[in-house]
């Protein structure tokens, strides 16, 4: 477990919505995907929708038209089909939700100016203008009707290739629910606005998506390509027209989470989550959610009756919705509750460590809302004995019950998400007068079962043979974590003070401190902090771990960042990646107030910023410097192939602090 645990790539993001789930796709190419092993899961209660199976299974119809110099506009695309046929799909639920086009077209994409620097250096050229003879699209706009109406009625058939290639892709490649999404609209009381072209590129790329989708807040447009070789999002940005603009976003806001969640020794988690939520639109009828794929739905109820789901296979596209018996209007409310389990979610990593691995969607959250939205939990959580829970919220009560350790956990105040950390734990604690708050600080006792094999490797018992850190003699420093948690707290005492008397108080009344399994990492949720088990070895350790990093302070100043998330992120939320550097930015300059008071040397402040400085223009190992790969809006944008600067290079990486080694 040591390489992947010490190599943990640091963008891990979570599909949450299309877009979403296509820069996971593009994440996962630059990732190892060995390892997954398709499997078919029987969903016996889900995915049984009618209608949803006759999109899923779709096929093209018996219609088709003739087109010649027809344009076709959508938003800053517009295409131009100068000659061909268009073959509709089949109707599902009497709405035609697709067709594929073969003959002459071009695409124009006219993206607003602050997109257009990079489209011109992908594309050398001022204008991105794109020339194909196949294209499949899926839609819930006019496009149907607009088509037929430009065309005139023809009897060619069609190669449905370009259909089948696009049911492929979306549920092998990108992992993402198409189907699902097109039901929401199909459902819908309202008229839909999605709209997809997969586009067999002539000029770029053989395989294009240009996707519309109003129901995801912030950008609603994206051009991408995700062939294996060449994947990435060329443009990205909000729909143009300030009325539609209006009407996007996600479908409900979450207003309540009441979670209850039993994990057992082996890492196995069952949940029941009663989720409350508003229709933000009237006509909502599918509701999407965001759940871990391995964490399957058994059912969904609603005021005692059963309610259809959707969930494919937790390897492919496991988008998680569900049906609603009718739709809602605009600011109705509704109830639902899932169950749901499974392995994968959580992790035991030996002796006492388990590793949240699903950090915002062990229970079904909110489907591409990032930090902007604000909802109250109450939790309970059910774990094996003699393990401690660390949640978000305020601890309410915990007892002891059958061999399981149970604590009820209530927010303080509303949460952008909500989490939890355990393990076999020590707790240090204070409690600070000015303000009046409490820091606490938990440690396991003893080491993951990864580390313990590097100390056995050290004293010669068992070389393991795999990975960067073969037989690194790491025996010579200590590696006891929990002689360093007392450091833990002091550092989180002295932040939560200095912080609130720079920034004001925070939204919570309480910070937890908790140490995690994951090396080079920290992410700091409302009131709970992981900070990486590397930060409790000493200097020795880390050094013969190859882990220094110290050059650039970070291990001086992981803790005071985690903490100021209190504020930034956490306090102040952000709704779009584009606002993440702001967070991330001002964790930074409050972490640098931190050594001023912190050390006495006032060297350390000065040198904090230098590192800053040099993480901006240094080369990496492709020669580039992260000051020249684009404005810090484009947040995790930036690292892409071309920048070079996702390679795993380790302290080489540059980073502009935008996705930096936490979260949020
Ligand atoms: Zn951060």
């Amino acid at each position: 477990m040591a390489p992947s645990r010490l190599a943990r790539p640091v963008a891990v993001r979570v599909a949450r919505h299309f877009v979403y789930a296509i820069i996971q796709f593009l994440l996962m190419t630059l990732a190892d995907l060995a390892g997954i092993v398709p499997s078919a899961t029987a969903q016996s209660l889900g995915n049984s929708d009618p209608t949803y199976q006759a999109l899923r299974n779709l096929t093209l119809g018996q219609e088709s038209v003739s087109v010649n110099n027809v344009d076709l506009k959508r938003d800053a695309a517009t295409f131009h089909l100068r000659s061909g046929t268009v073959c509709f799909v089949a109707p599902a639920a009497g709405k035609v939700t697709g067709a594929v086009f073969t003959g002459e077209g071009t695409l124009v994409l006219s993206a607003p100016p602050t997109e257009r620097s990079m489209l011109k250096l992908l594309t050398k050229e001022d204008e991105f203008s794109e020339t194909f003879s196949q294209m499949a699209l899926r839609f819930t706009d006019s496009t149907y009707d607009d088509l037929k109406k430009a065309g005139t009625a023809a009897s060619g058939n069609c190669d449905a290739g370009p259909l089948k290639e696009s049911q492929r892709t979306t549920r092998h490649d990108l992992k993402n629910n198409l189907e699902a999404r097109i039901l929401q609209d199909v459902l819908n009381s309202e008229p839909g606005g999605l709209f997809m072209a997969f586009i067999r590129g002539r000029r770029y790329n053989d395989k294009e998506l240009l996707a519309i989708d109003p129901n995801i807040g912030g950008e609603q447009v994206q051009f991408i390509t995700y062939s294996e070789s060449k994947s990435g999002i060329w443009a990205s940005f909000p729909l143009s027209d300030a009325r539609s603009r209006d009407q996007a976003g996600t479908r409900v806001s979450i207003d309540h989470q009441q979670l209850d969640t039993k994990i057992e020794s082996n890492a196995e988690l069952t949940g029941r989550a009663t989720t409350t939520f508003v229709s933000r639109f009237n006509g909502t009828r599918v509701v999407p959610f965001d759940l871990f794929p391995t964490l399957r739905v058994q059912s969904v109820t609603a005021d005692g009756a059963s309610l259809p789901f959707i969930q494919e296979d937790k390897n492919e596209d496991a988008d998680f919705a569900v049906i609603l018996p009718k739709a809602l209007a605009a600011g109705q409310l509704y109830t639902l509750t899932t169950t749901y389990g499974g392995k994968d979610a959580v992790k035991n990593e030996g002796n006492g460590n388990y590793y949240p691995v699903s950090r915002m969607n062990w229970f079904p959250n909110n489907s591409g809302v990032e930090f902007g939205e604000f909802s109250s939990y109450d939790m309970t959580f059910h774990i094996p004995k003699g393990m401690k829970m660390v949640a978000t919220g305020e601890l309410v009560s915990e007892s002891n019950d059958g061999g399981h350790n149970i604590t009820v956990w209530k927010s303080e105040a509303p949460q952008t998400v909500a989490g939890f950390n355990f393990g076999k734990f020590k707790l240090q604690e204070a409690k600070l007068a000015n303000p009046q708050y409490l820091v606490q600080s938990f440690a396991n006792q003893d080491p993951p079962s990864w580390v313990q094999s590097l100390k056995q490797a050290a004293s010669g018992d068992d070389l393991p043979t795999d990975g960067l850190h073969t037989g690194a003699a790491v025996a010579l420093g200590t590696m006891n974590t929990t002689l360093l948690n007392k450091k833990a707290l002091a550092e989180g005492e002295l932040a939560i003070q200095l912080y609130t008397e720079y920034f004001g108080p925070p939204l919570f009344k309480h910070l937890q401190i908790t140490q995690q399994s994951a090396c080079n990492f920290g992410q700091a949720w409302p009131g709970l902090v992981w900070i990486p088990i590397c930060y409790y070895f000493d200097t020795t350790v880390r050094h013969q771990l190859g882990l220094d990093l110290a050059d650039r302070g970070y291990w001086t100043v992981v803790t005071p960042h985690e903490v100021a998330h209190q504020w930034w992120g956490h306090t102040v939320g952000f709704s779009s990646y584009r606002d993440q550097w702001m967070s991330e930015g001002f964790s930074d300059m409050s972490a640098s107030l931190y050594l001023t008071v912190a050390d006495k040397n006032p060297q350390r402040y000065v040198d904090f910023w230098n590192d800053e400085r040099s993480l901006l223009i240094d080369r990496n190992a492709q020669g580039f410097r992260a000051i020249d790969a684009g404005p810090v809006t484009m947040g995790y944008r930036l690292s892409n192939s071309r920048t070079g600067s996702t390679s795993r290079g380790g302290s080489s990486i540059p980073k502009v602090h935008t996705y930096c080694t936490c979260y949020a």
